[in-house]
C-alpha cells in the first residue's frame, strides 16, 4: 500500500537573527508514514514542534535536513500550491468579504475547474458540512462553528491528496467543538482522505486518530493506536501526557521480580485501574492492599473521581469509578478505604 505521506528523518532548525551560531531545533529527525486513508492525530505540548512539522509538509517551510514524500512523490523544492495539499491552519481566516460559496469556490477557480463541476462540488460540500441556507452569508454573519465548517469545506474543495488541520476547532466553545469533532471523524471516514490533525488536546487526539503521534521536544515519543498510547505508553512522558496517571517511586522491578538496591523505578497507574473498597477498622487487610482515607470526590458525569490519602506515607492517589458503582457504594470523603493496584506500567528513573 502506498503511503499518503512519508517523512524520512525530517529536521528543522531556526537560526537566531542576531547570532547565526545560535540554532534552535524545532523538529528533530522525524520519520513518519501516514496510510492512504488514515486519520493521524498529532499531539504534544505547546512548542514541541507540531505546527512547524505541518508547515514543512505543506511547503510553507523548507526542511533543514531529511525528505518529504506526498503520495510517493518527493516534494522538496515543490511550492505549496503544487503539492495538492489542503490545509486549515491556526489563524488562517476565511476571506472576509466573500460569501460562503465564494470562499469554498476559491481553490476551484484558481485550478480552473469548469463552472458546472465547481457548482456540483460546492453543493456536495455545503451538504456534507451542514451549511445549507448559509450560502450567501459572509464570515461575519456566521457563528464560530459555522466558520470552521466553511474553512474545512474550502480546504476539501479541490480534492486534496492530503489534508492538514492545525487546531481546527480552537476558537469555538466546548459543545460546538464536540460536535465538530464527531462530524470531522464521520466525513473523514466517508471521504477516505488522509488527514493529519494537530492538537494539544489529548482527548481530541484519542477520539479522532486511527493512530496518535505523541510529540515532545521535536521528536515522536510514540506513534500508535489510541488504545496502545493510553494502555501501553512507550515512555513516562506519554503516560503523563495522555490521560491522568498516578506515579509512585519504588525500587522494585515488577517485570522481573528482582530487587534493585540502587535503581529506582516509577510505577504509573491509571485512576480507573485501582480497585477501591470501604474498609472497616479491625478487619484484616487483604494481601497487596494499602490503606487510605478519601479526602475529596468529584462527580464528572460518567465517572466519580476520588482523591485518597495513603496512610503509610501521606501520598495522594486518584481513583475513578463508573458513577453507578460509586453511587451504589458508601464511598465519600472521610471514609477509610483499601486500594489494590491493577494494570500498571513501570519505567526506570
Ligand atoms: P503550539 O501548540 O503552541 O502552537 P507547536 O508544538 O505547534 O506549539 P511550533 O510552533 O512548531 O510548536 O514551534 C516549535 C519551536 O520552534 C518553538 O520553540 C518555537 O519557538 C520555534 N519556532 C517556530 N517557528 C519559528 C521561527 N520562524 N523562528 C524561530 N523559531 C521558531
Amino acid at each position: 500500500m502506498q503511503s499518503a505521506l512519508y517523512l524520512s528523518n525530517v529536521t528543522k532548525w531556526f537560526v537566531s537573527l542576531g547570532n547565526p551560531a545560535d540554532k534552535s531545533v524545532a523538529v528533530d529527525g522525524v520519520t513518519l508514514d501516514v496510510g492512504e486513508t488514515e486519520f493521524m492525530a498529532m499531539v504534544g505540548p505547546s512548542g514541541c514542534g507540531k505546527s512547524t512539522l505541518l508547515r514543512l509538509i505543506a511547503g510553507l517551510e523548507e526542511p533543514s535536513a531529511g525528505k518529504i514524500y506526498v503520495g510517493g512523490r518527493k516534494v522538496d523544492g515543490i511550492p505549496t500550491r503544487a503539492r495538492n495539499i489542503g490545509f486549515m491552519f491556526q489563524g488562517y481566516a476565511l476571506f472576509k468579504h466573500m460569501s460562503v460559496v465564494n470562499n469554498i469556490a476559491f481553490g476551484l477557480k484558481i485550478r480552473r475547474v469548469p463552472k458546472k463541476e465547481r457548482q456540483r462540488r460546492i453543493e456536495e460540500l455545503i451538504s456534507l458540512m451542514g451549511l445549507e441556507g448559509l450560502e450567501n452569508r459572509i464570515p461575519d454573519q456566521l457563528s464560530g462553528g459555522q466558520q470552521q465548517r466553511v474553512g474545512l469545506a474550502r480546504a476539501l474543495a479541490p480534492k486534496p491528496s492530503l489534508l492538514l488541520l492545525d487546531e481546527p476547532f480552537g476558537a469555538v466553545d466546548a459543545k460546538v467543538r464536540q460536535k465538530l469533532r464527531a462530524d470531522t471523524k464521520r466525513w473523514q471516514r466517508e471521504l477516505k482522505i488522509p488527514t493529519i490533525l494537530v492538537t494539544h488536546d489529548q482527548c481530541e487526539a484519542l477520539e479522532l486518530g486511527d493512530r496518535v503521534a505523541v510529540m515532545n521536544n521535536g521528536r515522536f515519543e510514540q506513534i500508535d493506536t489510541p488504545r496502545n498510547a493510553y494502555d501501553r505508553p512507550a515512555s513516562e512522558f506519554v503516560a503523563r501526557f495522555i490521560g491522568r496517571v498516578n506515579v509512585f517511586r519504588t525500587t522494585f522491578d515488577r517485570t522481573s521480580g528482582r530487587l534493585f538496591r540502587r535503581r529506582q523505578f516509577e510505577i504509573m497507574i491509571r485512576p480507573e485501574d485501582i480497585a477501591i473498597h470501604s474498609w472497616n477498622n479491625g478487619r484484616p487487610l487483604p494481601d497487596r492492599h494499602v490503606l487510605g482515607t478519601i479526602v475529596n470526590s468529584a462527580f464528572l458525569g460518567h465517572t466519580v473521581r476520588f482523591e485518597v490519602r495513603l496512610k503509610k506515607n501521606g501520598d495522594l492517589v486518584t481513583v475513578s469509578l463508573p458513577k453507578h458503582e460509586a453511587f451504589a457504594s458508601d464511598l465519600n470523603p472521610g471514609r477509610e478505604v483499601s486500594l489494590a493496584l491493577g494494570d500498571c506500567q513501570v519505567f526506570p528513573v
